[in-house]
């Protein structure tokens, strides 16, 4: 069997089906390009891209894994869930990811309402040029808008200007519970893996109530090496990984081409300290 830690897995990307700016099929082109051998799109609270990205995926002789990326609320603030291995037709998921998407519309209209009270008129009709599929309307089509207006530089000069918590763009929102987050990939019969854990702004306290009620709930690995983390948080979440038993997981979270973030297959390996989430598959 093959070194697991040699193995490119890149289980966190995303395409037009939530807010990535490639076609499922593009983005698995992209990601064979960069070497991944192991590859899972993983959109956010959507899986209407999952039948295109196993099809494409398994035609360049990729092994495909199925998988979300999960918005939550907990404890006042936004976690993101990646669930992988699960089964795209699972009613209790597909249920669950809908009521999720519930209220972004809402959600999106009041941003618009929130910049043109700040002086930038249009941004709702303008975020909405940049959707790929409407239920998902998300502030990164915003932040595209904004930047192609010329308001910032880079898309991440809008979140820390206007997108971020406490930005006059920013508008609130209640996401899933974890639990049920939890609930409906075990039930779809897939891995829970709590997403870039090191982009979280909680109190030490807090974190750690958030990992042993994760774990408590059966969630069951972490994102260790993902293109949200410094190097040091590697060794930081290593830790955190191996201090409650869960596996470890990579994923660069490619949203597309030039958008600042790692490519695809290009993070560094797991540190071998940890156990990848995808040994045994
Ligand atoms: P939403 O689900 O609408 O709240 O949008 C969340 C998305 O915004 C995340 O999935 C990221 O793609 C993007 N995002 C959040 N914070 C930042 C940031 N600081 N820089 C760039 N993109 C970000
Ligand atoms: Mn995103
Ligand atoms: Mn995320
Ligand atoms: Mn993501």
């Amino acid at each position: 069997m093959k070194d697991p830690y040699a193995i490119n897995a890149d289980l966190h990307c995303h395409s037009t089906v939530s807010d990535g700016t490639l076609l499922p099929h593009d983005v698995a082109a992209r990601a064979h390009a960069g070497g991944v051998t192991v590859w899972s799109l993983t959109d956010h609270d959507e899986v209407g891209g999952q039948a295109q990205a196993r099809a494409a995926a398994e035609s360049l002789g990729m092994r495909y894994v199925p998988g979300v990326e999960i918005s939550v609320t907990w404890a006042g603030q936004t976690v993101h869930i990646v669930g992988l291995q699960i089964d795209p037709f699972c009613p209790e998921l597909i249920d669950g990811l809908a009521e999720t998407r519930n209220g972004r519309a809402r959600r999106a209209r009041d941003m618009g309402d929130a910049l043109a009270a700040v002086g930038i008129a249009g941004a709702y009709e303008g975020a909405l040029r940049y959707v790929g599929n409407p239920d998902m309307i998300s502030r990164t089509h915003f932040a595209r808008w904004l930047v192609e207006e010329g308001r910032c530089a880079t898309i991440g000069d809008v979140f820390s200007k206007y997108l971020s918590e406490g930005r006059p763009g920013y508008v609130g929102h209640r996401w899933a519970k974890l639990a049920d987050a939890v609930g409906w990939i075990r039930a779809a019969g897939g891995i829970a893996v709590i997403a870039h854990p090191g982009r979280y702004a909680y109190t030490d306290t807090q974190h750690d109530a958030l990992f042993d009620e994760f774990t408590q709930l059966g969630g069951g690995a972490v994102e260790v090496v993902t293109g949200s983390h410094t190097p040091d948080q590697y060794h930081r979440y290593a830790t955190v990984a191996r201090h409650y038993g869960l596996l470890a997981s990579r994923g660069s979270d490619f949203h597309g081409p030039g958008e600042g973030r790692v490519e695809l297959g290009a993070l560094p390996p797991l540190p071998s300290t940890v156990t990848p989430v995808w040994r045994d598959w």
